[in-house]
């Protein structure tokens, strides 16, 4: 098993006990990582808070990643609570409900600019943050969350597949910057999983039955497989791996007719 003891982390995501960023907060966690997790805005700081009692002695702060006041506050906090950070999970992407449901001609300037801010524009700002407090330890690891709609159409998928084409072109950049400081930054492209980010994709349980039925492993993923891989891409096992898009899908994504 992977050991994050005296490691500490930072885990932008959760939502709730489904997000993907949960499970690898929670896996960090027993790995014996001291983890800080931010919530998006009052309205998830009690369900946020209530997860986090669970964990050892976390930071619990606010952060709208739109936000770069808000950004820089959380690097002030995690700066005095830890002193440096080894890892970033970042988990935070978003769509207005309407760009996910037209067609994608319709896309509009408004839903392209939001969607590309949140969902790919902050991990660039999120690894500024993150970079001197990792420099401080001599390097650490940046972990994101793509899709396959980000190379492929898939129906509905629409802009968020744009936002994640951006997102990974930003890993293979990011990791090109920072690997001199030892800084590795990966993506995990997860197959299909029932999230809150998920329920606003019109058509997902069809998604995931097409992926029990061709996915080679003829099922989907957990979010208990995405943490699993991203202790991997976290801990020492993975030292040599950066700008890479690790596939946990079971699959699906070698498959064609
Ligand atoms: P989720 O809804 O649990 O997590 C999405 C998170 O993004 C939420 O915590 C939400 O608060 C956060 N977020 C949205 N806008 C934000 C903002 N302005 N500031 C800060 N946080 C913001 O859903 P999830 O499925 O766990 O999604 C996590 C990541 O995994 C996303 O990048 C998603 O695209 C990706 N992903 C999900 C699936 C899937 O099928 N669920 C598959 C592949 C990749």
């Amino acid at each position: 098993m992977t050991d994050l003891s005296g490691k500490t982390g930072l885990i932008v995501g959760v939502a709730n006990k489904r997000s993907i960023s949960w499970a690898i907060a929670r896996a960090a966690a027993d790995a014996g990582a001291r983890l800080a997790v931010t919530y998006q805005g009052e309205r998830l700081e009690e369900n946020v808070r209530d997860l986090c009692a669970g964990l050892n002695d976390p930071l619990v702060l606010p952060l709208d990643v739109s936000d770069d006041e808000q950004i820089t506050k959380v690097f002030e906090e995690v700066e005095k609570g830890f002193g440096g950070l080894d890892f970033l999970i970042h988990g935070a992407a978003f769509a207005p409900r309407d760009e996910l449901a037209s067609p994608f001609v319709q896309t509009s300037r408004q839903g392209f600019r939001v969607s590309l801010d949140i969902s790919a524009y902050s991990l660039i700002a999120l690894a500024r943050g993150a970079m001197p407090l990792m420099e401080r330890r001599g390097g650490g690891s940046i972990v994101t969350l793509t899709y396959l709609g980000s190379t492929r159409v898939f129906h509905n998928y629409n802009v968020m597949g744009v936002a994640k084409a951006a997102l990974e072109a930003s890993v293979r950049y990011l990791a090109a910057d920072l690997g001199a400081k030892a800084i590795r930054v990966n993506a995990i492209s997860a197959g299909p999983i029932k999230t809150l980010a998920a329920s606003g994709i019109a058509g997902f349980t069809d998604v995931l039955q097409h992926y029990r039925d061709r996915a080679p492993l003829r099922r989907t993923i957990d979010t208990s497989e995405v943490a699993d891989a991203a202790m991997f891409l976290i801990s020492n096992a993975s030292r040599a791996i950066t700008a890479e898009v690790l596939m946990v899908d079971a699959g699906y994504h070698a498959t064609g007719m």
